[in-house]
């Protein structure tokens, strides 16, 4: 499973319009209140354990009053959770709720908490993300207002009255190989020695395996056939899902648009671990699908093993 898709909460879609119940469910003594502020998530700091933060219901009251945003997100195990959002608040926050608490990078600590709990997060932030950029109606730009806890925004322009709706930008991502090589691809600002695979966003009038033939074509050159979905993952950074293929290149011809990519070129197995275990060589954060797509194809081979190579090279 990728890391973000394992969310175990029941949305309970239906209930959002019955602002009755979603105020019994903020008043349920065991409700749980996550807080993002800008683009980063609140954990608690105790005993150098990063874990999620959920505020209880008095700090929750209280902190409601000067957030721009408060969503119902879901319920599992009869605990309602909702995500409260702020903008630009974080010296504040931080002044508030005390020392054991911090503002993360979700992405950046994501490996060192429970799938299921940094998949709640990531859909915290992907939402309140959603609501902080929707304040005003895209048709007309007044002011908009929260409706359907926390899920749609309405224009309050009584002559324009739209309605909107979350967004998610489609990006495909894509594991080209040929032969016994994969290609891989870097961006200046990468740390040094790292790569990963292509990627781009889907464009309007297009179907998701001609973005990924065309994403190819621009950025490397190389014409694909075998065009295959593979798995997808929910990227809230700030509102994508990754929508992962695997993809046969029909030669190795590479002519690399500089424009796009600082680099891209064709990776054996063999190369890869000489390129770990001398350190010249880096593999995307294990939280992405590029990860997963290029841990999958390297792991097809039978006798290679990608993470007990990674955790070679580390131990060297
Ligand atoms: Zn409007």
């Amino acid at each position: 499973m990728n890391y973000f898709s394992q969310n175990p909460l029941n949305r309970f879609s239906e209930l959002r319009p019955d602002e009755a119940r979603i105020r019994q469910f903020w008043q349920q003594e065991n409700v749980a209140v996550l807080v993002v502020n800008d683009s980063s998530n609140l954990f608690t700091d105790t005993d150098q354990v990063v874990m999620p933060a959920t505020l209880n219901a008095e700090q929750s009251a209280r902190l409601q009053k000067t957030a721009h945003t408060c969503v119902y997100l879901g319920t599992v195990d009869n605990v309602p959770y909702f995500v409260l959002g702020f903008e630009a608040m974080e010296e504040q926050l931080n002044n508030d709720l005390g020392s054991s608490f911090q503002f993360l990078d979700l992405k950046g600590v994501a490996l060192e908490l429970p799938q299921e709990q940094s998949s709640i997060l990531a859909y915290a932030r992907g939402i309140v993300h959603w609501n902080m950029r929707h304040r005003h109606c895209p048709d007309c730009g007044s002011l908009t207002a929260s409706l359907e806890a926390g899920h749609v925004r309405q224009c309050s322009n009584s002559t324009c009255g739209k309605l909107h709706f979350p967004r998610t930008d489609a990006a495909v991502i894509m594991l080209i190989s040929e032969g016994d090589s994969c290609l891989l691809g870097r961006q200046a600002g990468w740390p040094k020695g790292q790569y990963a695979t292509l990627a781009g966003f889907l464009e309007p009038g297009e179907t998701l395996e001609q973005a990924v033939a065309r994403e190819a074509k621009e950025e490397t050159g190389v014409a694909l056939k075998h065009i295959n979905y593979h798995s997808s993952q929910p990227w809230p950074f700030p509102g994508s899902i990754m929508i992962g293929f695997t993809a046969v290149a029909q030669n190795r011809n590479l002519q690399v648009n500089y424009n796009e990519m600082e680099d891209a070129r064709w990776f054996t197995r063999e190369e890869i671990i000489a390129g770990l275990r001398a350190g010249t060589f880096r593999l995307p954060t294990k939280v992405s699908i590029s990860y997963r797509l290029i841990r999958d194809w390297f792991n097809a081979m039978p006798g290679y093993d990608l993470e007990e190579v990674q955790a070679q090279a580390v131990s060297q």
